[in-house]
């Protein structure tokens, strides 16, 4: 899935750690690497069981949960003892870590403690054993027998549910699925017949499986040696979206049976499941289409079925439609034959062997280009109207389509794949296998209103989603703690297909920009390992955060540098073949890796340090001579005090590159592998100046010794393209963010930033004007206007002249372009020079040619920007927003029309894109980013969610991206006492689940780094500028 449509991070957020129902997390053996500090005991996190309702009763061996309570109990209490003795580690000298990082011999007071700590933990683990074995249960403690008591959960109808975890059991297997489907457009319900063939791997006399919202009106079974299919008991437990289905006899071992069931529900109005879509066609007529969107827990609000991404079944899906509509599903279309008075049902090809969440299908009137490759039928589809707008895609999906097959030497193994833009959806778009469905900006592209940002964007979504058809489709992650595998992976591999296949695109340097962003993110204390154990249906939806995304995709990057791109290409193509039509944990993909390393490298060993640990390191380098001291730690924009040190039991094992003045070329990074604490690196020769992490393609922060950073900054100065252009944003990058942690100052960052005048590329540009921005924000928000105009003034100063060099045109080559585009918004948005003067005019003139005067789509949204600061302006703006058939052009109106000052303008947006007629629901997000974004919109977009939060939360899920980001947007810019205590007790007083919403922790967090950033810095920000 691709969450990020438009400004592809808004900084989202991510989950809680919970291993109350579930398997073990995926933990490093911390006998065997006890330098290794995999998950911080104090994270896990345990689901409240009072709220739930337990029966009491005695029978089948397939559940004992009072012996899941005592083990959860124990593990409880262990990792508390873990935790405490983690405490003792760091405070006395416990496992204490030699400054090189080897684990010293324990001394005689280690020992000493050593053993008050094993007696302890024998004490506690003895009064584990001698409690009774009740504890989370309601009725407190009772005296029992020795016989394992169990409790079940209640069904709907009184009787005990007969299974009591989040996740499946495995000893029924789903084989196949057919599935017949009747959609009604005209009453948006729809009626469902499936027939699931199980395999029976242990006796049992239930099936439990997954339904949601389903009204299930009969189910039967039937098996080779039954003479008939026999009705079966259906017991339904909707607090987890489970059935049971009650067998009339004990299913036995090997044996395949039939479930059939027929239900009906409603088409959903969310974006979740078979939802439906209202739009208007090119007569202006209202009319409905249904659609899916399945990740990653909505397959079973359509049909019942093994939801669970390990659970791979064949598919053979039948809908019956109205004679005028259209279907498309996964396979192609095979037959289509009357049922009924202009009814029609349509039957595609049994799909391969793959997980639910990837099943799609669409009813509606749609119209396609297509083109032949490689005996694959790639088509494009899109309303009629907007029928020329898809070419880019069509050209784009083939070329793609045809370097993966390359790249990883397997063919794509349907015979067609169909692009489909959804007028409403939610994410940017979702890769079912053979039928991939987007929004309208990220696949439809249109030469008048595209800008150069959005020909990059259409792109790497289809290079996103066609990675997909391998990672994740042909190989799928086992459950959603390794979401990272999916989407890490589709990411990166973005990424490289566009470096091949489009290299005017630039992308490097837009990877880049979403490393910076993402670390931002991960060095909070709420972050997360990207390898987590998840449970709950928020938490898997928190997973889809940017620390899968952009992390995974990162730390691929760090090792395909490392162990150079043919082995990583041989080692992932290893991974694909091993694994085809399989499901894998991250172990799998190191494992395939650690075959083509053959020894020389142990990749898994070195990985896990990244997977399983959340963060990452700071390396301090010190320079002598021709020795490099290089020395690792946590990088943690912590509130605590100053002399507060972080948690020293983090090590990772860093493949480091740095560069000196010595290198002729870039070609000559060194690479160095620093796996202990600490390390000394000698040079060949004396160097002028050395620069770690080349081109950052490492996830880590680099912080120098006083003069090393003198150095650089001067060279900056002097020669600035003796250093790459990532090189250049990267050391913006770095600095500013030693700044948010007290290690440097900020008037070293601002003297850094001054070479800016030297300065002709967009990614260290934009980095600084990011950085710059962060700081406007705040010292705006607090009222102090002054200052703000005083970094502004500081911009100006270092950018003007290139500001007025801009010309108001689409010319130039892509990278000029997108420069033209930043540049151009922020002078606008800051009436620097003549930019705003300029952009009313071209308003004017476009405003007076009733819109038919083409504008630079470059500039076209600082155009529409200035253009909708009047009354007339923003009302003609709106009336052609309501007319436009281009998405690209409509979005840059809507971020013009919620730029506007007019605070009941701003709140009339927020609450019409709510209700989802005039401007749809999945702008919703973005408009309340860009309303908080202004002065006078920030308090009211936080308002806003307060205000309509039980809204936002039905319509887009709980831990969805969008409510991931419309948390941060509304809160990231609030720097006071007062707004943390607003922020915190207005989610403390909606629920637990809501409060420990990773997006809310790290909401609270993000305020209390801002409060610190201004006690520590806002005194030299006045003196200095
Ligand atoms: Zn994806």
């Amino acid at each position: 899935m691709e969450p990020f449509p438009h400004d592809r991070i808004q900084l989202p957020r991510n989950m809680i750690e919970n291993s109350m129902f579930e398997e073990e997390p995926d933990v490093v053996d911390l006998a065997k690497e006890p330098c290794l500090h995999p998950l911080e005991p104090d994270e896990v996190e345990y689901e409240p069981r009072s709220s739930r309702l337990l029966v009491r009763g005695l029978g089948e061996n397939e559940m004992d949960e009072d012996e899941e309570d005592y083990e959860s109990s124990a593990k409880l209490l262990g990792m508390s003892f873990m935790n405490r003795s983690t405490g003792l580690r760091s405070n006395a000298s416990g496992y204490s870590q030699s400054s090189d990082g080897s684990c010293s011999v324990p001394s005689l007071r280690t020992m000493v403690v050593c053993a008050v700590v094993l007696l302890i933990a024998v004490s506690v683990i003895m009064v584990i054993y001698l409690l009774p074995k009740c504890t989370f249960t309601k009725e407190g403690c009772h005296k029992k027998n020795h016989t394992m008591e169990l409790i079940y959960p209640l069904a709907t109808n009184g009787k005990r549910f007969p299974w009591a975890k989040n996740r499946l059991p495995s000893n029924v297997v789903p084989l196949h699925y057919d599935l017949i489907l009747q959609p009604n457009l005209t009453t948006t319900k729809f009626a469902g017949s499936v027939q699931i063939t199980v395999n029976v791997i242990q006796v049992t006399w239930n099936i439990i499986l997954h339904s949601s919202g389903l009204n299930i009106t009969k189910a039967t079974l039937t098996s080779a040696g039954w003479n008939q299919a026999k009705p079966v008991e259906v017991l339904e437990y909707p607090v987890r979206d489970q059935i049971a289905v009650v067998a009339p006899d004990a299913l036995l071992v090997g044996q395949n049976y039939t479930l059939s069931i027929d239900y009906s529900s409603n088409l959903s109005d969310t974006y979740y499941g078979f939802y439906k879509v209202s739009y208007k066609d090119e007569h202006a007529k209202k009319r409905w289409l249904a659609a899916t969107q399945f990740e990653p827990l909505a397959a079973r609000s359509a049909f019942p079925c093994f939801d669970e991404p390990a659970f791979k079944a064949t598919f053979l899906i039948k809908i019956k439609r109205d004679e005028q509509h259209s279907t498309l599903s996964n396979m192609p279309k095979i037959v289509t034959i009357p049922v009924a008075a202009g009814i029609v049902q349509d039957e595609f090809s049994v799909s391969l062997k793959m997980s639910t969440y990837l099943v799609a299908f669409i009813v509606a009137n749609l119209k396609n280009i297509s083109k032949e490759t490689n005996r694959t039928l790639v088509s494009i589809y899109a309303m009629p109207q907007k029928l020329g707008q898809v070419e880019h895609a069509l050209d784009t999906a083939v070329k793609l389509l045809e370097f993966y097959q390359k790249y990883f030497h397997i063919e794509y193994p349907l015979q067609k794949l169909d692009l489909v833009a959804i007028p409403d959806f939610q994410a940017g778009a979702m890769e079912n296998w053979g039928l991939i469905t987007f929004r309208e900006t990220t696949l439809l592209y249109d030469d008048k209103t595209s800008s150069a940002m959005d020909k990059k964007l259409v792109t790497a979504v289809i290079a996103h989603e066609l990675a997909h058809q391998w990672f994740g489709n042909l190989v799928t992650m086992e459950w959603w703690n390794d979401l990272w595998l999916n989407e890490g992976f589709a990411t990166f591999m973005e990424y490289i297909a566009m470096e091949r296949t489009f290299p005017e695109l630039q992308t490097d340097e837009e990877f880049l920009k979403l490393r910076f962003k993402t670390m931002m993110k991960d060095s909070l204390n709420a972050s997360r390992p990207i390898s987590s154990a998840v449970q709950s249906s928020e938490q898997i939806e928190e997973m889809f955060d940017t620390l899968s995304y952009i992390k995974g995709a990162s730390l691929l990057l760090m090792l395909k540098k490392y162990i150079k791109h043919d082995s990583f290409q041989a080692g992932i193509e290893n991974y694909l073949h091993n694994h085809s039509y399989g499901s894998t944990r991250s172990d799998d993909l190191w494992d395939s890796m650690n075959e083509i390393t053959n020894g020389t490298l142990d990749v898994k060993k070195l990985m896990k340090t990244w997977i399983l640990q959340k963060g990452f390191p700071l390396v301090t380098v010190k320079r002598k001579g021709k020795s490099l001291y290089v020395q690792q730690e946590r990088f943690l924009r912590s509130v605590e005090s100053e002399n507060w040190t972080s948690d020293a039991s983090y090590l990772w094992h860093i493949p480091l590159s740095y560069t000196t003045s010595s290198c002729s070329s870039f070609l000559c990074p060194y690479a160095y592998l620093l796996d202990q604490k600490s390390a000394t690196i000698e040079l060949q020769e004396e160097v002028k100046w050395v620069k770690f992490n080349v081109d950052m393609n490492g996830y880590y922060i680099v912080h120098y010794a006083e003069d090393d950073w003198n150095t650089l900054i001067n060279l900056l100065r002097t020669d600035p393209i003796a250093l790459s252009t990532k090189d250049r944003a990267h050391l913006i990058n770095n600095i500013f963010s030693l700044v948010g942690i007290g290690k440097v100052s900020l008037l070293k960052a601002f003297h850094l930033l001054d070479y800016l005048e030297k300065e002709n590329h967009t990614a260290p540009i934009s980095q600084a004007l990011f950085q710059l921005s962060l700081i406007y924000d705040l010292v705006e928000k607090r009222g102090m206007q002054n200052l703000a105009a005083r970094v502004v003034d500081r911009v100006k100063k270092l950018l003007g002249s290139k500001i007025d060099q801009q010309t108001w045109t689409d010319n130039g080559t892509l990278s000029e372009r997108e420069f033209r585009s930043t540049v151009l918004a922020f002078a606008c948005s800051h009436h620097l020079g003549n930019c705003s003067t300029t952009a009313t005019e071209l308003f004017k003139e476009w405003k007076a040619s009733n819109g038919t005067k083409s504008l630079p789509t470059d500039v076209m949204k600082t155009v529409f920007t200035a253009g909708a600061k009047t009354d007339d302006g923003w009302e003609f703006l709106l009336s052609m927003y309501t007319s436009s058939v281009s998405e690209a052009e409509k979005h840059k109106m809507l971020e013009a029309l919620a730029s506007t000052e007019d605070v009941r303008k701003l709140m009339w947006l927020m609450q019409t894109s709510l209700e989802g007629d005039l401007i749809r629901a999945q702008e919703l997000s973005h408009i309340i980013a860009t309303v908080s974004q202004s002065l006078p919109g920030h308090l009211l977009g936080w308002d806003f969610v307060k205000e309509n939060w039980e809204k936002l939360i039905r319509k887009f899920h709980l831990g969805s991206f969008a409510i991931q980001n419309i948390v941060t947007v509304s809160t990231f810019q609030f720097s006071t006492e007062a707004h943390l205590l607003e922020v915190k007790t207005f989610f403390e007083s909606k629920s637990e689940k809501i409060s420990q919403l990773r997006c809310v922790k790290e909401a609270i967090e993000t305020i209390q780094l801002n409060i610190k950033w201004m006690e520590r810095n806002l005194a030299a920000l006045q003196q200095w500028l």
